[in-house]
């Protein structure tokens, strides 16, 4: 067999990909929108290859996947890959992609992916059927809504309604959750079915606007959204690692059962933890979340694992070598 590159395509952690392909030896690939060359040449000591394309349905091009075949390339999917790729797309790709397809699919529907969550025995917060009666603050969740744009609150169901004719809002499309208070954490995992071992590699925070500058004014003056502009690293007082671990092994577990073979790689919950350290899983991500950004040079968490640096991107070229060293590149690929 030629020897295997790792491809992604030019948004989300692509450096972060790329930078850990390298230091694992691999060549690596970039399929790059032509307006973004300028931007990822800056970095071109991390890119062997560059396949440009003029927009995102280029991907689909035979020319394109015969590139990337004949490099032997591995793609990455990251947060920005199943919405430029199309989830109609996502099978007809040629090359193989690091991780498991199916759960990429399973995460674009936010009602398949609460309903494995709770299925798996992760608490989640409570979901409202539009004709229900209102009993808490909820968050109402439009489908295909990018880093929590559009998102909005309601305190009972006159005050929904009311939201939902003013923005034009068809609530049969949209998920009615309970709105739960406490602090939001996102905890960043890696499953290697190679070595069979769950890693907790990270956690962070997202800063949202408007809501995490409300709380700047002590007075009301303006209805809170939820648009994701960065992460901030956080660790987890350390009695709750037994509730994050045990979740992620119920996560990795289920997922085996009902979307064999189950998550490979890298997998995100999204939490808020209550004042009584409970954790209400609202989210999760089957893939590389850009919260894995903050540590390109490891977090605390990845260096109890590996004396290295050990960065998300990192962690999958490392698990691509391994698999290669056994003979299992298959398995890790769909
Ligand atoms: P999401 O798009 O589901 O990741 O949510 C975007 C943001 O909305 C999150 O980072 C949280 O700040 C907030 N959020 C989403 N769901 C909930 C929930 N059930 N309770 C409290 N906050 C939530």
């Amino acid at each position: 067999m030629s020897k295997v590159s790792v491809a992604t395509i030019a948004s989300h952690s692509a450096l972060q990909i790329l930078m850990g392909a390298k230091q694992e030896g691999f060549e690596t690939v970039l399929i790059c929108l032509r307006d973004r060359v300028s931007v990822y040449k800056r970095f071109s000591h991390l890119i062997d290859h560059f396949i440009i394309i003029n927009n995102y349905n280029d991907i689909m091009r035979s020319n394109v996947q015969k590139t990337l075949l004949d490099l032997n390339s591995i793609i990455i999917p990251h947060g920005s890959f199943i919405e430029y790729v199309g989830i109609n797309n996502i099978y007809d790709l040629e090359p193989p992609v690091f991780g498991n397809r199916k759960l990429l699919e399973w995460e674009s529907d936010q009602f398949k992916k609460l309903a494995l969550l709770r299925d798996a025995g992760i608490p989640v917060p409570r979901t409202y059927s539009v004709n229900e009666d209102i009993d808490r603050l909820v968050i109402v969740k439009l489908p295909g809504a990018k880093g929590g744009r559009g998102y909005f609150l309601a305190r009972d169901r006159e005050e929904l309604l009311s939201k939902a004719s003013y923005l034009e809002i068809d609530l049969n499309n949209v998920l009615i959750q309970e709105y739960v208070i406490g602090a939001p954490m996102y905890f960043h995992y890696f499953y290697s079915l190679v070595l069979d071992r769950l890693e907790l590699l990270g956690s962070d925070l997202r800063y949202e606007s408007n809501v995490d500058g409300l709380k700047r004014i002590p007075f009301r003056i303006a209805d809170p959204t939820f648009t994701v502009v960065g992460n901030i690293p956080i660790v987890l007082r350390e009695s709750l690692l037994s509730k994050v671990f045990d979740y992620g092994e119920r996560f990795v577990k289920l997922s085996k059962k009902r979307i064999p073979p189950g998550v490979i790689g890298p997998f995100c919950l999204e939490a808020i933890c209550t004042s009584d350290l409970d954790i209400i899983v609202f989210e999760f991500s089957g893939r590389i979340v850009a919260g894995t950004n903050l540590y390109m040079m490891g977090s605390p968490y990845s260096w109890l694992y590996f004396s290295e640096p050990m960065s998300m991107g990192r962690r999958i070229a490392r698990e691509i070598k391994l698999a290669i060293e056994n003979n299992m590149l298959s398995k890790i690929t769909s």
